[in-house]
């Protein structure tokens, strides 16, 4: 079947959602547009002493609501298409969430587990030079994703400071602590997983004790969120990841696994191995994870992963999305028709760019919270979104995703009403 492209499929998502709040056609024409699209093309020198040119790129998608905010990936199948995408889904995310953010995504096709250290700091310095003039803590503050990580947003923030000639913190979030990172950042996005699924079982008169549990991706975001969910008494079975997948019907050691799944290459980034080949368990495909007899499953890798292929195969009654763009819009109608309860991304998985403005905040006035702080911040903020989210569901009578987009656009169209257009 052939490869949906995000950038259709988030506009599914928003003209939906347009439709039924009848959305001000000027404010529509202009959300269905980024800003701005920069591609760049890096020049990188390899340990073998030649020269490689890596195809970068930015997306500022919309900045209604405050400076852009957004990831930086590196995947070797990235396109300007997904960057786009995922650039709109941040927009709409940090304006659901209630952040002074705007929306923008940036990443490098390429494959940065087949390169070594010095390659990866050679090509990330040089990427930030080409965007240099895009970035900032007022402009544009880009975050770890997919096969980024704090030694990453690291380099970056050196490199801006250097050329700028003052240390800047704030123009990344996700650095190392001791850098002006923010205490529980790393584990942010998957514990606002894990609340997402807690508070909406509890609005829907139920509980995570003993609830079965299936999660595809172990990065950063589908391992945070497993601890979580093992922590709140759930039991995780099923997890794969781009080498494999693991079974386990009694529960997984989450703890266990995380140690056989990481290896430190250096001392700051721990660089990703695989589950796969987990002694404590039987192997299992991507395929088999999302029709196994679980209660919730957890789509943590990439986009497109839910499709009209297999949607109807999903047992699970929770479809909670930590990823971006994992359910394909074909596939959601499916789901929804199945009676199933979707928390879309831009809820689920909005928990890092939470914490990552509390990381920002900190930058701009040089003072450091202690991690409940930041914890119980983001907790209060994103309970307070659920609850929005819910109750705006059952006003219009729409699915979560539908109800989720109906709050963040009327927040951008409000701003639109007032700032007007320029000229
Ligand atoms: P990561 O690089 O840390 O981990 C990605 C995981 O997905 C890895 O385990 C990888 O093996 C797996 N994977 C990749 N392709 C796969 C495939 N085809 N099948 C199965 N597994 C596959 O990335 P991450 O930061 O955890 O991001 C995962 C998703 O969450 C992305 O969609 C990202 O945009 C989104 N997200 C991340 C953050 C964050 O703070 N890191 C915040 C919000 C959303």
């Amino acid at each position: 079947m052939e490869q949906k492209n995000p950038r259709v499929e988030a506009m599914k998502q928003f003209n939906k959602a347009a439709e039924i709040m009848h959305l001000e056609n000027w404010i529509r024409e202009i959300l269905s547009y980024p800003e701005r699209v920069v591609e760049v093309y890096i020049p990188v020198r390899m340990d073998n002493g030649e020269i490689k040119v890596f195809e970068g790129y930015r997306c500022q998608y919309n900045n209604a609501l405050g400076p852009y905010k957004g990831g930086i990936r590196y995947s070797p199948d990235l396109d300007r298409d997904e960057v786009i995408a995922l650039a709109q889904w941040m927009t709409f995310k940090c304006a659901l969430v209630d952040l002074p953010f705007g929306g923008a995504k940036g990443g490098v096709k390429v494959d940065p587990t087949k390169l070594s250290l010095r390659e990866l700091e050679n090509l990330t310095r040089r990427y930030t030079y080409e965007i240099i003039s895009l970035i900032g803590p007022s402009l544009d503050i880009p975050a770890p994703d997919v096969l980024t990580n704090e030694q990453i947003m690291a380099w970056i923030m050196d490199t801006y400071s250097v050329i700028k000639g003052y240390n800047e913190p704030a123009v990344v979030t996700g650095k190392p602590v001791f850098l002006g990172g923010s205490k529980g950042r790393k584990e942010a996005t998957g514990r606002g997983v894990a609340i997402n699924i807690r508070e909406f079982l509890k609005i829907f008169g139920d509980s995570v004790e003993g609830k079965k549990v299936a999660i595809q991706g172990f990065g950063n975001v589908g391992s945070y969120t497993a601890l979580f969910l093992t922590q709140m008494g759930a039991k995780v079975v099923g997890i794969t990841d781009s080498g494999g997948g693991v079974y386990n019907e009694n529960g997984l050691d989450i703890q266990d696994l995380i140690k056989y799944a990481y290896y430190e290459k250096n001392i700051e980034g721990k660089i990703r191995r695989t589950v796969a080949g987990y002694p404590n368990a039987d192997s299992i495909t991507n395929e088999e994870l999302f029709k196994l007899d679980v209660d919730i499953l957890v789509p943590a890798a990439m986009e497109n992963q839910i499709t009209e292929e297999n949607a109807g195969y999903i047992k699970a009654r929770y479809i909670v999305e930590g990823a971006n763009g994992p359910t394909t819009f074909e596939a959601d109608e499916i789901l929804l028709s199945n009676g199933k309860i979707v928390i879309p991304d831009i809820l689920a998985n909005s928990g890092g760019v939470i914490v990552s403005y509390l990381e920002w905040i900190q930058d701009k006035i040089g003072y450091y919270w202690d991690e409940a702080e930041v914890n119980a911040s983001l907790e209060k903020r994103l309970i307070r979104v659920i609850n929005e989210v819910y109750s705006t569901s059952k006003k219009y009578l729409v699915d979560l995703r539908t109800s989720s987009y109906i709050l963040a656009i009327e927040r951008i169209a409000n701003a639109y009403r007032r700032r007007g257009l320029f000229p």
